[in-house]
């Protein structure tokens, strides 16, 4: 090995470098947090909207100021290469790290600007903080130390952000068509110790005929992968003073305009739930299912609309795939969830988008032909079935036992590798896992329901990232050492 210091020296040294770090640390990510960099639809040069692209821009300068080598990838992501050969190697021995820039829309709730990076007692707050802002400066700073104290490696090293992670995964598919597969590959999404495995993701929408009925429009949720916290809809026939009296105070009932027209008064009813990542659902309120209920409960609903928002209330009311009748668990992943993140009406019919997280070892073929059945049952036809099978790398492969014993003797934990609902860039590269920065054993200060990746508040411990550091380069002396 080529190197001139230990493990355990180069821990000792990170400790006095990180310190003197830390404002510049915290003012890179901040530097980032501040451009809204939600994944959109193609504009010139940028595949992924200009704020993505400004995102791109804005990495690569920090790239640049820590002396690091750039690799572009045409608005894709970015790439930051360590070591004069890196560029050579990338494709044939390195190891990669994974990380994101592309942000989930903020919601709203926040206290202050989703994008204004305000710190508060150790954390920086803000949308893409933790998912997945303050971790990708966090690898970058790893890199930026690894060179610093002049550590030769054997294999290639580099670290890629993508742009398009929360919106399609087309990031790390455009990284895969110039670069091949990384030997291993640490994406930096996902928590302490080792996340080695992710459960299948199916998406599809469930459509509906709105024909003969009440329900003129209904809208909410914007994105396939949270819980929407926001939804309303339109009902004829009915006059607001009517609804205000039966559907009581959760609801809110605005007259329309329209009223008087042929088939009676027009009416808005709209309903705010708690937002949630669609894989970790738990302590979210779904609005779409919180509304149909509501009106069902208060018969508002008259014809087609009745069965139409029966599914939407029996489907939704838990989040383990019992009311898709998909509700299947195994010990390596736990139960499926499920959530319907979007609702919306086109051309007479109404459109339910789903998020399933399945267990790893789901019959794939049966649960498509189990969520046809279900939609059938209340007058529903499954569209657009998008099915991404799940990964697993063994919890006994050794380089996943290396990696877990490294984070937990750093965090003073005796914790087992674990599978998630979560989709990350793991899934679609032969060799990888997830690694960090997250605790899964601390709970966020911020109580359930805020503070966490999509969740209003969304924030990143300092602290955490600098223990994820030096986790982090223990990990690549730990596999340069191990890979052939
Ligand atoms: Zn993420």
């Amino acid at each position: 090995m080529n190197r001139s210091k230990t493990g355990e020296e180069l821990d000792g040294a990170l400790d006095t470098w990180i310190l003197n770090k830390r404002r510049e640390l915290i003012e890179d990510i901040k530097t980032l947090v501040r451009i809204p960099s939600i994944s959109a639809a193609p504009n010139g040069k940028y595949p992924f909207g200009e704020p993505c692209g400004a995102v791109v821009d804005s990495m690569e300068g920090l790239i640049r100021k820590h002396g690091l080598g750039v690799k572009s990838y045409d608005y894709y992501g970015i790439g930051a290469l360590y070591g004069k050969d890196t560029a050579e190697r990338l494709s044939s021995n390195s190891i990669g790290f994974f990380s994101h820039l592309d942000v989930v829309p903020p919601g709203d709730g926040w206290t202050g600007s989703p994008f204004e990076g305000r710190e508060q007692d150790g954390f920086i707050i803000g949308r893409g903080a933790t998912d997945n802002k303050g971790p990708a400066v966090a690898v970058l700073y790893t890199l930026k130390f690894l060179q610093d104290q002049g550590i030769v490696l054997k294999h290639g090293l580099y670290a890629f952000f993508g742009c398009n992670e929360e919106a399609g995964m087309q990031d790390i598919a455009h990284f895969l068509e110039v670069d091949n597969p990384p030997a291993f590959g640490l994406v930096s999404d996902s928590s302490f110790p080792v996340c080695n495995g992710e459960k299948g993701i199916l998406t599809a929408d469930f459509v509906a005929n709105l024909g003969e009925g009440n329900l003129v429009r209904f809208e909410g949720g914007t994105v396939s992968n949270m819980v929407p916290n926001y939804a309303s809809v339109e009902l004829r026939g009915i006059g607001a003073e009517e609804a205000r009296a039966v559907l009581g105070s959760d609801f809110t009932v605005e007259a329309l305009e329209g009223s008087g027209q042929p088939g009676g008064a027009l009416v808005r009813i709209s309903a705010r739930g708690i937002s949630g990542h669609a894989a970790f659902p738990e302590n979210s309120v779904n609005a779409l299912q919180k509304l149909a209920a509501g009106i069902l409960k208060a018969n508002l609903a008259q014809g087609d609309a009745v069965p139409a928002l029966t599914f939407v209330a029996d489907s939704f009311a838990d989040y383990y795939g019992e009311g898709l009748n998909i509700a299947f668990e195994d010990e390596l992943s736990g139960k499926t969830t499920h959530v319907g993140s979007t609702g919306a009406t086109r051309e007479g019919k109404l459109i339910i988008g789903i998020n399933v997280r399945y267990a790893i070892t789901s019959p794939q073929e049966e649960l498509v032909e189990r969520l046809r059945q279900r939609g059938a049952a209340y007058g529903y036809t499954l569209e657009k079935i998008h099915n991404r099978p799940p990964c697993y790398t063994p919890a006994d492969d050794p380089l996943v036992i290396a990696l877990n014993d490294i984070a937990n003797r750093h965090l003073g934990t005796d914790l087992k590798p674990f599978v998630m609902g979560g989709g990350t860039h793991a899934r679609r590269l032969p060799r990888a896992v997830g690694y960090g920065p997250e605790r899964r054993d601390i709970p966020s200060p911020f109580g359930p329901l805020e503070g966490k990746a999509h969740q209003v508040n969304e924030a990143v411990s300092v602290a955490s990232l600098e223990e994820a550091i030096h986790i982090y380069v223990q990990a690549i002396l730990k596999l340069d050492e191990l890979l052939s």
